[in-house]
């Protein structure tokens, strides 16, 4: 899963170019970079890979999250739709824009429920939020439809699911924008880093100037730049874009690898009667980083996610682990914020303090997802899939 376990020669090549000139930074510098240019080469090599007409690198996922959003408009008052089951990152952006995260249930996609965005909309929802969990895409035909009827924004957070596609099109650029994470444990990684992807030029400009304190970038140098908007400081640097670079370019092998092992442990699980899978929309489009099942009930899945454990196969059973699903999110359901929230959001936030969730509680609690390494040998995979049967198996007494 994570492009660090293919770190190696080319990597090293693409940050040497950088390091040559001591150019560290992205934006100036022309006469002393000698041509070197690595976000630049890398937002283009992300155009061309995911068929988009604009692509902004930042640094980070969150970064990237929270540029779309003030892009887009998004801030007091709003309300963002977003799923119960993400990473933190999801609803700090939100309420980074000073916007209400409204949580809503999951479907068996462990992503937004299309009928719970529906219910959840009000005169103050501004924008639709999926997340592409664990590799895989949401309902974005239903989601699409459901925004277009609404007048709403539709922003993916395409973190977890860089090179999946639905329907042939690449996962981020099917809404209004797409956000990518390139961090250290994402599938390509610039160590730190983050890509935003729209197919529109307003938007895009916007995104290009508030990541860099509100630079227009139509100086003749960067003292010359208007500022036509306050902005913040998310540039990624050319080291990390350098990385990036290089991981790229391996795209297409970690897909392949990542499913070639998916299948085998799929296939291995599918002879159990008891197990079912997590629905993917468009199978074809999945990244393959993560093979998500479910279990008959909760204490059959604590069970086969301490076997696993043991046996050395990585069990995430989020309902139990406090980082991607709410039910342990205490500082969210506190709001527990270093500094005030506005009057009008901190009263609205009030709601988590005990909002219940049983229709994602419901299938979170018998929901284990396990990563695919990229790393392991054919033998490997074979063991692990035999004892990722058994840790399962065991766990239903049989
Ligand atoms: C990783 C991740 C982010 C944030 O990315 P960073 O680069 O770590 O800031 C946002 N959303 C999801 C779903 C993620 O998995």
């Amino acid at each position: 899963m994570p492009g660090f376990e293919f770190f190696g020669e080319e990597e090293r090549k693409e940050v040497n170019d950088v390091l040559n000139t001591g150019i560290l930074m992205r934006y100036g510098f022309d006469a002393q970079r000698q041509g070197i240019w690595k976000a630049k080469e890398l937002e283009q090599g992300l155009r061309e890979k995911l068929n988009v007409q604009y692509a902004q690198l930042t640094s980070s996922g969150t970064s990237a999250l929270s540029t779309i959003m003030a892009a887009m408009g998004i801030g007091a008052g709003d309300e963002v739709i977003m799923p119960t089951f993400t990473f933190v990152a999801s609803f700090e952006c939100v309420l980074f824009a000073g916007a209400m995260p409204v949580l809503v249930d999951i479907d068996d996609t462990l992503t937004l429920d299309p009928a719970a965005v529906e219910a959840a909309i009000t005169p103050r929802t501004k924008a639709v939020m999926p997340v592409h969990m664990c590799g895989a895409m949401a309902d974005l035909d239903a989601l699409k439809a459901i925004c277009d009827k609404h007048n709403l924004i539709l922003l993916e957070d395409a973190c977890q699911s860089f090179g999946g596609t639905y329907k042939g099109k690449a996962l981020g650029t099917i809404g209004d924008a797409g956000a990518f994470s390139f961090d250290f444990v994402k599938t390509v990684t610039c160590a730190e880093g983050g890509g935003i992807v729209t197919n529109n030029k307003d938007l895009y400009e916007k995104c290009d100037a508030y990541s860099d304190h509100g630079h227009d970038h139509l100086g003749v140098d960067r003292g010359a730049d208007l500022h036509p908007y306050i902005g913040y400081n998310f540039r990624i640097s050319e080291l990390h874009a350098a990385v990036g670079l290089a991981q790229l370019r391996k795209l297409d092998r970690f897909l392949e690898i990542q499913r070639r092992t998916k299948k085998i442990f799929k296939d291995a699980l599918a002879a159990i009667p008891e197990v079912s899978f997590r629905r993917i929309p468009d199978e074809a489009g999945d990244s393959a980083t993560f093979l998500g099942f479910f279990l008959p009930d909760e204490t059959t899945t604590r069970a086969a996610a301490a076997n696993m454990k043991a046996a050395g196969i990585v069990p995430f059973h989020y309902f139990d682990n406090n980082w991607h699903y709410i039910r342990n999110w205490e500082h969210f359901r506190n709001h527990r914020t270093l500094s005030r929230l506005a009057p009008q959001l901190e009263e609205a936030m009030a709601i988590y303090k005990d909002k219940q969730f049983p229709a994602s509680d419901a299938l979170i609690s018998r929901c284990i997802c396990t990563p695919i390494n990229m790393s392991w040998s054919d033998e490997e995979v074979n063991a692990r899939a035999a004892k990722l049967v058994k840790a399962v198996n065991d766990a239903l007494g049989k």
